[in-house]
């Protein structure tokens, strides 16, 4: 057996996105409808020991980076302790909307977090209230603050731009996230969301972002490995901005990322529509032996790519959300 995760297309996964929780304190209208989604059962939700125990299987077959998201990763109960526990292991980061990061961005890094990525939409307070639903614009932006004084470096922003609701302040975020040192990532919009309302049309593309920022900055672009980003020097550097063309400049020939659910599934795939069950394996009584195997044998499914622009794309039946953005 190789201690590896390959593929049939011969890519390598290193690089692991561990959902802590399908839960959220805001309501994103592209993510999530108003009212919540129907939330996984407490006793589906993977322990802290079966995600340490599932990440130690997968450091054994070659992964070597994990981003813990969600859902909200920062509303789980007991997260810093979890942490330290994955901190040895890898080179951990987390994806969060930033709410408790003033209070948490400290004990995160003291236990051994490295990076963060914050998402925001808009400078705007009352743009952030429609978008999310929730009051809480300030409380990102010094939680943003929080991840710098911890040391959280690069502190990255995520922003998804939408037609006619934020995408007249790409310039102006780049201006703001330079200002303060943030690196600032676009995210093309992709059919995830569970009411199925994405539009090919109103999706703001990779394109049209680019266009919008040379018009007032000096793009070069920049290495991007195996990063999902295609990143550009600003002004000749160092500052950095990203843009993730997710739909329109989709980067699958080089991806070498997989995922582990909140519940315990792996997918190979945020399209996938395949999951394999490790949860069930593991309060099966499963060795880590034969948990390798099926991370293997899940990941040999992985597919050439995520089909989006095939004529018959259906999207997966998890929203974003559940699987771990
Ligand atoms: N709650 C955390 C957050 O918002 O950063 C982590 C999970 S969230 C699902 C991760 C990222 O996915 C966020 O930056 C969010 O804006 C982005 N996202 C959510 N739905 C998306 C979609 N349909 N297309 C592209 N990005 C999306
Ligand atoms: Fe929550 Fe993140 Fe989805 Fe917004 S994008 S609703 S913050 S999970």
């Amino acid at each position: 057996m190789t201690a590896a995760l390959l593929d049939t297309f011969g890519r390598a996964a290193t690089d692991l996105r561990v959902s802590l929780t399908d839960k959220c304190n805001l309501r994103c209208t592209y993510c999530m409808p108003a009212e919540g989604l129907p939330w996984l059962p407490a006793p589906e939700l993977l322990t802290d020991d079966e995600i340490v125990r599932l990440v130690e299987v997968a450091v054994s077959l070659g992964v070597r980076t994990v981003r813990l998201t969600g859902g909200e990763p920062l509303v789980r109960p007991g997260l810093t302790g979890l942490v330290a526990r994955l901190a040895p292991l890898v080179e951990l980061s987390l994806t969060t909307n930033g709410l408790g990061l003033t209070r948490l961005a400290q004990p995160l890094a003291a236990a051994g977090l490295r990076r963060v990525n914050v998402s925001l939409d808009t400078l705007r307070p009352q743009r952030f209230l429609d978008l999310t639903r929730r009051d809480r614009w300030s409380e990102v932006v010094e939680g943003l603050a929080a991840a710098v004084a911890a040391g959280l470096a690069p502190v990255k922003v995520n922003t998804v731009l939408m037609r006619g609701v934020n995408d007249d302040e790409a310039l102006e975020l780049l201006d703001w996230c330079l200002e303060r040192g943030y690196e600032l990532r676009f995210i093309e919009q992709m059919p995830l969301d569970p009411q199925h309302s994405w539009d090919r049309a109103v999706m703001v593309t990779a394109e049209e972002i680019l266009e919008q920022l040379s018009a007032h900055h000096t793009l070069t672009p920049a290495e991007r490995g195996h990063a999902p980003a295609e990143v550009w020097l600003v002004d000749g550097g160092p500052a950095r901005v990203g843009v993730v063309g997710s739909v329109t400049r989709p980067f699958c020939g080089s991806c070498d990322r997989i995922r582990l659910t909140a519940d315990g599934q792996l997918r190979t795939c945020l399209f996938a529509r395949e999951e394999s069950d490790l949860r069930s394996a593991l309060r099966a009584g499963a060795t880590d032996a034969e948990l390798a195997v099926r991370m293997q044998a899940a990941v040999r499914g992985k597919k050439a790519g995520h089909g989006i622009n095939d004529p018959d794309f259906l999207q997966p039946s998890r929203p974003m959300s559940a699987i771990g953005g």
